[in-house]
């Protein structure tokens, strides 16, 4: 999961652009097939001694997604068939090498799945397969050990889907009692849910079931994992009459972990034991995050793992140097913009693709390469 600037993301593609005072033109209109080509045609020509690294999370079609992290199959299948005409798709782990020989290929690009949702096996890699383009999956191998979906999924699922809940929610977080009031927002419909459905998390939400939502996913963002499991259990408490749990929005198995690097196409890498705020955490508990799940990939896949990404992109200088002394020779970001000749491997930029079609996809890339 990353952090909160989706919302450039999805607003960019609705602007109005103009580059070099030569090329201008609105997206969002519909697009000949001469047009796609020329844009196209620049797109290679932009990519020279570039690397533009992909960030997807979930590949399935989402009823509920405040942070964007799902693209339906339909679309993804579209971004992959942009990326095998144009351009060379290269392996996340070949990164550091391209950057230490000055060799970076002219129109790189890298998919990487952050999380390691169950979805990247069963959806994506046959798509991946079939377009014959690699992939790397960064995993959180303690979700992946529970078996319980993400936090994040779960608290959309309580206060986003249709059900009742209490008049005032109460968490308690050690012996600390903490309210949202919901009044009328209490009951929530199948029909506001289809209202608000495309709400997104950095906007300000439309009912208090929203501003609740947010207000929570912030503070269970910041909490460690002792602290978030007491207030998952109440969550649980008041989700009886949620939505139930999606049988596809859930984390890998091990089997199933263990199944993705089959045929050689999908990669696996790091993505910390419990998924937390690194910044926030002393050294020593970054390093438990950072070794713990590096050796439960090592040991389930029977090979070192030396690739890594940084949850919510969030990290600081001493992080790297516990990723750096773990082993790690290339770690990604959230921050969006290009791998150049330049860029730290440890820093690595990604771009965070949005849920939309090939012809916006085509013009995505465009505009992130200026
Ligand atoms: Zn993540």
């Amino acid at each position: 999961m990353l952090i909160d600037t989706q919302s450039d993301f999805a607003a960019g593609w609705r602007c109005a652009i103009s580059r070099n005072g030569e090329h201008s033109m609105m997206i969002g209109t519909t697009l000949g097939l001469d047009t796609i080509r020329g844009k196209l045609k620049w797109i290679r020509r932009q990519f020279s001694q570039h690397a533009l690294i992909l960030l997807y999370h979930r590949i399935d079609d989402a009823d509920c997604d405040p942070w964007q992290l799902s693209v339906t199959p339909e679309h993804f299948e579209q971004h992959l068939e942009v990326l095998r005409a144009r351009l060379r798709v290269m392996p996340f782990c070949d990164l550091p090498e391209a950057l230490r020989r000055g060799e970076l290929r002219k129109g790189a690009a890298v998919i990487t799945f952050d999380d390691g949702y169950a979805d990247n096996l069963v959806t994506a890699k046959p798509l991946l397969a079939k377009y014959e383009l690699p992939a790397t999956v960064f995993v959180t191998t303690g979700a992946i050990a529970s078996g319980q979906e993400f936090w994040w999924d779960e608290l959309a699922r309580v206060l986003l889907t249709p059900g009742t809940l209490p008049d005032t929610l109460c968490l308690i977080d050690d012996g600390s009692a903490h309210q949202w009031p919901l009044g009328q927002d209490s009951c929530y419909s199948m029909a506001q849910f289809e209202d608000h459905r495309h709400w997104r998390g950095w906007k300000s939400g439309p009912t208090l079931r929203h501003s609740a939502y947010r207000a929570i996913w912030e503070w269970m963002r910041s909490m460690d994992e002792r602290r978030r499991n007491a207030v998952r259990g109440q969550l649980r408490h008041w989700g009886v009459g949620a939505q139930p749990r999606s049988p596809s929005r859930r984390p890998l198995t091990s089997e199933e972990l263990m199944r993705l690097p089959e045929r050689g196409l999908v990669d696996i890498g790091n993505h910390t034991l419990t998924h937390p705020q690194l910044s926030k955490l002393r050294l020593s508990e970054q390093q438990e995050e950072v070794l713990r799940s590096q050796r439960d990939l090592e040991s389930l896949l029977a090979r070192p793992v030396t690739i890594f990404t940084y949850p919510y992109g969030d990290f600081t200088p001493e992080t790297m140097d516990v990723v750096r002394r773990a082993g790690i020779t290339a770690a990604g970001t959230t921050t969006r913009a290009l791998v150049r000749k330049n860029t730290d491997p440890l820093c690595l930029p990604r771009v965070h693709v949005p849920n939309i079609d090939g012809e916006r996809f085509a013009t995505f890339l465009q505009e992130h390469l200026l």
